[in-house]
């Protein structure tokens, strides 16, 4: 079955789903989260959720952002796996079209070839809208070359949709039989466990690009340097995001694995990378550098700055 083919080229246009596919699926997710206003929580729900939460969230940014994006860290090529994997079941869908796409956003940061700035396009465009646009579906394999390396990683991308409904179907299995949620709740673990919890974590990454990056830094927002284009560090979107919410310091110094700077800046992503680390799942954690420390400005004196150079 074509599939389940292994032997998926690595070069050129990897096309993807049908946009009214991908349009479906979001919508699904929307609309499977309704159902929680019927299915009363228990605290097992709700640790299933959270643990989905978490566990999917460091799936795109400890993995599709900081690690394939990025390359702020080492693995293994079996966790490297893993994080794949962990990220496409987010519902985000693959590690190379994530990169691909993340990596033009900083290359053209709030530019017009940026493809998700809400800067001339508006929030709703930056929220959702890019999503659905046709340019932006398909994953050009030669924009990723240092990751078409791994046909494991290639497989993924093209069949991405796959793991979320695994992740999915693990979580019915939990609910359905197993005794942690009482027995015979399937319909209700995978309404908390999966559909909230995708919710959940697809509006981290959602919310960040509407709403950290503005020509106007308003609520909950400052910017603590001056790059070129009009990122925010938001703090009420750090847990939300995992730590992606610090999004001008982010900017500043994009490879490191770090994007909480302050001590206050709260980076659970770059806490569970270090717990990572200790336990030699992951080493070699690119860090910031003391001085793009120091130089970060006292909060709200970031201003916009026209050199786009010298930045990593
Ligand atoms: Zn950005
Ligand atoms: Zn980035």
């Amino acid at each position: 079955m074509s599939i389940f083919r292994f032997d998926l080229p690595t070069t050129g246009i990897q096309p993807s789903e049908k946009l009214l596919v991908i349009k479906l699926r979001v919508l699904l997710v929307y609309a499977g989260s309704v159902a929680a206003f019927f299915v009363p929580p228990t605290p097992a729900l709700l640790a299933l959720m959270l643990m989905g939460f978490y566990l999917r969230t460091f799936g795109w940014e400890g993995g599709h952002h900081r690690y394939f994006a990025h390359r702020s860290f080492k693995t293994s090529r079996a966790f490297q796996f893993v994080l794949a994997c962990l990220g496409a079941s987010s519902g985000q869908r693959g590690p190379l079209w994530w990169a691909c796409f993340h990596r033009a956003h900083h290359r053209h940061a709030d530019t017009p070839q940026d493809p998700h700035t809400p800067v001339g396009n508006g929030r709703m465009y930056a929220y959702l809208g890019w999503l659905f646009d046709k340019n932006n579906c398909d994953t050009n394999l030669d924009d990723a070359k240092d990751l078409t390396r791994y046909p494991e990683l290639v497989w993924v991308n093209k069949y991405h949709y796959l793991l979320p409904y695994l992740y999915l179907a693990g979580v019915y299995a939990l609910g359905q039989w197993t005794p942690l949620f009482g027995g015979d709740a399937g319909i209700a673990a995978v309404v908390w466990g999966f559909f909230v919890s995708t919710l959940l974590s697809l509006q981290g990454s959602l919310l960040v690009n509407a709403f950290a990056h503005s020509p106007r830094p308003g609520w909950f927002t400052y910017r603590s340097y001056r790059t070129p284009d009009t990122s925010l560090n938001h703090w009420l979107l750090c847990l939300l995001s995992l730590g992606a919410s610090w999004h001008n310091n982010h900017h500043r110094y994009m490879n490191s694995a770090r994007a909480g700077f302050r001590w206050w800046e709260l980076d659970i992503t770059y806490l569970t990378l270090r717990a990572l680390a200790a336990v030699g799942l992951v080493w070699d954690l690119r860090e910031v550098p003391e001085h793009v420390l120091l130089e970060a400005s006292r909060p709200d004196e970031g201003g916009l700055s026209t050199d786009r150079g010298d930045r990593q």
